[in-house]
């Protein structure tokens, strides 16, 4: 498609060439309609917030960017993460909300995609200065955001915390308490049991079904996860807990490896008393590079995006590959996996988890209700295996990849929903003389113009209303049938061709209308049927 180059756009960067290529490659297979290609390529709304802040030490003022992107509106309101990374850039909340879309059409929810990002190293910001940030930007998003508009989540450096520090915001401009803002808040301001495991007990039912479906035993199987920060730690303690033996795990800093098996109470205890893993003792210290190539059944990117790369792929050893992150596999890397043989579970399935029960604690929200984690845990793997089921059975019938499959079920449905709604305005009614967006001028066309206004169904209820004689109201209908007007009807085909009438400048729904007096006897009415154009 050489008219969608994006090249030029602002929010062209790595992540985002990556998510319109995937994108790229899906709708030509699916020979999608052009029209709604060029459409999902790009965001619907973008806001790019800056705004000063103070350090704690008061003299320091920082200029803080934040961005908050909705891809998508079609399908309900959206919905998507806030990040907090030094990274964050336009076309990476971009490329995240797109993702975002495809997510929840494959999970079948009543959400577009969103993302938001703060560029800020949160590691860096003391407590108290999070939370002047968070609020302040809530206050510049308060517009855009609302249980029914687009519904924020944790992602990447932001927590239940930060989400109840922007449902406080929210609700205190409003005037009243607003849980259904933000998912994934604390259970006593109205968040859901189970969301805080959601993303990891979706990767997990992911990789059981891949475990399934290649004949590889859950238990004992070796697994190693990148990163230990909500997703991964959970994927671990899930994995662990149906047996599987955690090999090796790591955060921003370092990595730590025992093929034995790592004991994951014992990590969890050591984070919580040192924060990163480094120094744990009882394992080997392994670097985030060779973590990624170390031998296991399944390997788990839970970090962040573009980690397997074409320089790394072809030694990767691991059978299966479930992708927690958005984003952590490059398009070269795609292809180096395949023809090894590694089956590859996309993001926009495996951490489709985490959406899912955001979708149900906006219900709850909304309603006032609390479910209990045994229905909140037992429903979300009936859908991660419905979906995982729904796209395998899809990447079979076509003999394509997961993810190749993942993205047709996820863009064929929003598709399809686009084609539903149509667009809006639905077209332009042309004015009179006015054909093929060329319209005709000179002296004749312009009386043909005035005579049209004239006598068109419109101005002749008009004229009609204003009829001393007639009586009728001025809600006369716009018809240009009206029966009591006087004149005759026209069975020339010659008057209607040679006339301005007014059949040509409303085909859509005129079926019978006036006759402008220059050429037929006042009054008169056409029944020469009209052509319905076809919508664009
Ligand atoms: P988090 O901030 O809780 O944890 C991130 C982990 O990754 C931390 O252990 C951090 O130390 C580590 N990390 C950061 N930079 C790293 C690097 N350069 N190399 C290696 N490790 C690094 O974030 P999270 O919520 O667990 O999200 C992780 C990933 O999962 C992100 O890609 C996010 O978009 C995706 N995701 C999260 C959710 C969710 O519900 N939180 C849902 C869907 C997808």
């Amino acid at each position: 498609m050489d008219d969608l180059d994006t090249s030029h756009l602002e929010w062209d960067t790595p992540l985002y060439r990556l998510a319109v290529t995937q994108l790229d490659r899906t709708a030509e297979r699916m020979g999608l309609s052009e029209a709604i290609w060029h459409r999902l390529r790009t965001p619907q709304r973008a806001h790019l917030v800056l705004f000063p802040f103070r350090r704690d030490n008061y003299d320091t003022v920082d200029t803080v960017f934040d961005y908050r992107v909705q891809h998508l509106t079609t399908m309900g309101p959206t919905k998507g993460g806030i990040r907090y990374d030094r990274g964050v850039n336009l076309g990476e909340v971009t490329a995240l909300a797109m993702l975002m879309s495809w997510k929840c059409a494959i999970m079948n929810l009543p959400f577009g995609g969103a993302k938001g990002g703060v560029r800020i190293e949160p590691s860096e910001f003391s407590a108290s200065e999070l939370q002047r940030i968070t609020r302040r930007f809530t206050s510049e998003i308060i517009d855009v955001i609302g249980p029914d508009r687009d519904i924020p989540a944790p992602d990447l450096g932001t927590n239940e915390q930060v989400m109840a520090w922007i449902m406080d915001t929210y609700s205190q401009q409003k005037g009243f308490s607003v849980p259904g803002v933000v998912t994934g808040k604390p259970i006593e301001i109205g968040g859901s049991l189970g969301r805080r495991e959601a993303t990891g007990r979706g990767v997990v039912s992911c990789m059981v079904e891949s475990c399934r479906h290649l004949g590889v035993a859950v238990e004992d199987a070796r697994v190693v996860v990148q990163g230990y920060g909500n997703v991964g730690a959970n994927t671990a303690r899930i994995a662990r807990h149906l047996g599987a033996r955690i090999v090796a795990v790591s955060d921003v800093r370092s990595g730590i490896h025992d093929p034995r098996g790592l004991d994951i109470a014992e990590v969890d205890r050591w984070i919580a008393e040192h924060r990163f893993l480094e120094g744990f003792p009882n394992a080997e210290p392994v670097s985030n590079a060779d973590l990624l190539t170390l031998a296991c059944d399944v390997l788990i990117p839970a970090a962040i995006e573009r980690q397997i790369t074409a320089e790394n792929a072809a030694r990767v050893q691991c059978r299966i590959l479930v992708e927690a992150a958005n984003g952590p596999t490059l398009l070269e890397a795609d292809s180096i996996l395949a023809e090894r043989g590694i089956f590859v579970v996309p993001d926009i399935l495996a951490n489709a988890g985490g959406v899912t029960v955001s979708y149900f604690e906006w219900l709850q929200s909304l309603q006032h209700f609390l479910w209990s984690e045994e229905e909140v845990s037992s429903k979300l793997i009936s859908l991660m295996q419905n979906a995982f089921r729904d796209v395998l059975g899809l990447a079979q019938q076509h003999g394509v990849d997961m993810r190749t499959a993942a993205l047709m079920r996820g863009v064929g449905r929003i598709a399809e929903a686009k084609r539903r709604r149509g667009i809006f305005p639905w077209r332009k009614q042309p004015k009179a003389g006015e054909r093929e967006g060329r319209r005709e001028s000179g002296r004749g066309a312009r009386r043909a113009r005035w005579l049209i206004r004239k006598h068109s169904p419109g101005s002749a209820s008009r004229a009609f209303s204003r009829s001393p004689s007639s009586g009728a109201s001025r809600s006369a209908p716009r018809s240009g049938a009206s029966r009591s007007a006087k004149g005759t009807r026209c069975s020339s085909s010659t008057a209607c061709r040679s006339a301005p009438c007014s059949i040509r400048s409303f085909p859509r729904s005129t079926r019978t209308h006036t006759i402008p007096s220059a050429t037929a006897s006042p009054g008169s009415t056409c029944t020469r049927s009209s052509t319905r154009r076809s919508a664009s």
